[in-house]
């Protein structure tokens, strides 16, 4: 043992175990060591102490905060990062901080700051990695259930419509309407994509999107797709329980395809396809959810969107895309254009907020293509995603009462995703690894350069320049393993990171994931969760089966 550090480990030990024996000290050379003042002097001037020492003291604050009542939150705002897994905060967090020149590390994104995190234990009853539907039945019925399956539990087998009897589970966006609340649904992904489809659709299916994409033995053993349950949520809500309810009053989001007849005169002014509808049944689902709501508002572009200013408008259908909405870097490539996420959930919270002062209401908001750029190998469009995820919820904070709204930021599953080597402090994120204490990029056993950020397995390396939409990884081959990154700039937003195992598309991966929370009820996220106790949480904050049981009518 180095001597210094000898002697300063006896000053510490020698008088704590005379204190802890009682005993007297015996030889003068004890008591020639002299204790020191304080054990923080001079750390006062180290910015790690003293930060780490403001934070705690700003966590006390938290607990004066804790609302522990039933129902003591008015409204409830659900955010889902799809496939937001832990390094995608990460990296997501430096990358936002290097975009204003800061090193990037030390930044926290929106929802970091919120006073209580947890995890959330994402399998599927069926499956170890689990897949949106999956989840997202969890988190908003409080049940788990099989891979693939939307609003029904386990006891359904997939695909099969004749054995989804009975299954039903109530989400609690669903609850929330029975309960006369607002409702809301905000996505970047189609609005019958799995994650927005489990706050309202029940299918045995999560890729029944629209009729022409279901069996015709489920057609006729009385199977709904699921933009068919999407526009006639009302009328199956006041059949099922005898109540009275208005329908979702905000949804925003893409997926035109699955709402239009295939019939090319039914394109809308910014189809991508020659023909944009998928439906093989004839029938205008626009057109039935006007009919449905002679006062709503359908709107298709940015126009349309900023139209909205009033609850007058309300309900609100947004569908900006034929599919999924662009990548927020992408945006600019819109035809017709379309709103970004955070301008989607501020306008949501603006009309919801307005609606009804008194009742609150539920709103789900799914950055649904952080996954997708994972998926698709791109880390770029990922944690741009990201960052736009965490405006949105900064724009939510800032436009709610934090006594009166839960705020909880999730995310569905995690992805093979990974940040390595050993980059510097400051390095770029998107950039090759430069080690600590030098300026040359690291060099593998290999002799070639390597990224920071890297995938276990997809579609692998492609060095596409400025192109902003990571999808076109689709269409170039699949090609795995190390490329010669030398001249290579892996900095452009169309570079995809190496993948190990080639795969037609990169995975989920099966770890937890984090749960972030403030505001009534908050507190309960703190813990190791199984999924499904995010409904719970929820449930419990805004009491929402109480208040939707004392509308149902009396026996
Ligand atoms: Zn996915």
């Amino acid at each position: 043992m180095n001597s210094t550090i000898f002697k300063f480990l006896n000053i510490l030990w020698v008088p704590s175990i005379l204190v802890l024996s009682g005993c007297q000290p015996q030889s003068s050379d004890v008591l020639d060591v002299k204790p020191p003042l304080s054990f923080d002097a001079g750390a006062n001037s180290n910015i790690w102490y003293q930060s780490a020492q403001d934070s705690l003291q700003a966590d006390f604050a938290k607990f004066e905060a804790i609302q522990n009542q039933i129902g003591s939150a008015k409204n409830v705002i659900l955010f889902v990062g799809d496939g937001m897994s832990i390094s995608t905060i990460t990296a997501a967090r430096i990358l936002d901080g290097q975009l204003r020149g800061e090193s990037g590390e030390e930044n926290q994104l929106s929802f970091e700051k919120f006073p209580f995190t947890g995890f959330s234990k994402t399998y599927n009853v069926d499956a170890q990695t689990p897949d949106s539907a999956g989840t997202m039945t969890a988190m908003m019925s409080g049940v788990k259930t099989d891979a693939g399956i939307v609003g029904l539990s386990e006891e359904v087998t997939r695909g099969d419509c004749a054995s989804s009897k009975g299954t039903e589970v109530i989400s609690a966006l669903e609850l929330a309407e029975i309960a006369g609340m607002a409702t809301g649904i905000v996505t970047t992904a189609r609005l019958t994509h799995a994650t927005p489809a489990a706050t309202y659709a029940h299918s045995p299916d999560r890729d029944w999107e629209d009729v022409s994409d279901m069996p015709a033995s489920a057609i006729a053993q009385g199977c709904m797709d699921i933009a068919d349950q999407f526009v006639h949520l009302k009328e199956k809500i006041e059949q099922e329980y005898g109540v009275s309810v208005d329908g979702i009053d905000v949804a925003m989001g893409g997926g035109r395809r699955h709402f239009l007849p295939k019939d090319a005169a039914f394109n809308s002014p910014d189809a991508v396809s020659a023909i944009e509808g998928d439906r093989t049944d004839n029938r205008d689902l626009i057109a039935e959810w006007k009919k449905l709501y002679p006062s709503g508002q359908y709107v298709m572009d940015q126009t349309g969107f900023d139209a909205l200013t009033t609850a007058a408008q309300l309900p609100v259908l947004g569908l900006f895309n034929e599919s999924h909405m662009r990548y927020e870097m992408d945006r600019k490539n819109d035809v017709s254009g379309e709103p970004s996420l955070s301008e989607m959930t501020a306008k949501a919270i603006q009309l919801l907020e307005a609606k009804d002062k008194n009742k609150g209401y539920f709103l789900m908001v799914e950055a649904g293509r952080i996954d997708h750029g994972h998926h698709a190998g791109s880390a770029f469009n990922a944690l741009h995603e990201s960052i736009e995820l965490s405006q949105a919820v900064a724009k939510a904070q800032a436009s709610t009462n934090p006594n009166e709204t839960l705020i909880i930021v999730t995310s569905d599953h995690s992805h093979v995703f990974t940040m390595a080597g050993y980059p510097k402090r400051g390095n770029p994120i998107l950039g090759k690894v430069v080690s600590v204490g030098s300026d040359q990029e690291a060099l593998a056993l290999d002799d070639m350069p390597y990224t920071t950020l890297g995938y276990a397995n997809g579609r692998g390396f492609k060095d596409l320049g400025d192109e902003t939409d990571g999808d076109l990884a689709y269409e170039h081959p699949v090609d795995q393993g190390r490329k010669d990154l030398n001249s290579i700039n892996t900095e452009t937003p169309g570079y995809h990171q190496e993948a190990l195992i080639p795969l037609e598309s990169e995975t989920h991966s099966g770890e937890d994931v984090g749960i972030f929370a403030t505001g009534p009820g908050a507190h309960l996220v703190s813990g190791v969760h199984e999924q499904n106790v995010i409904f719970h949480i929820m449930n419990y904050a805004a009491n929402l089966t109480g208040k939707a049981t004392s509308t149902l009518p009396k026996k």
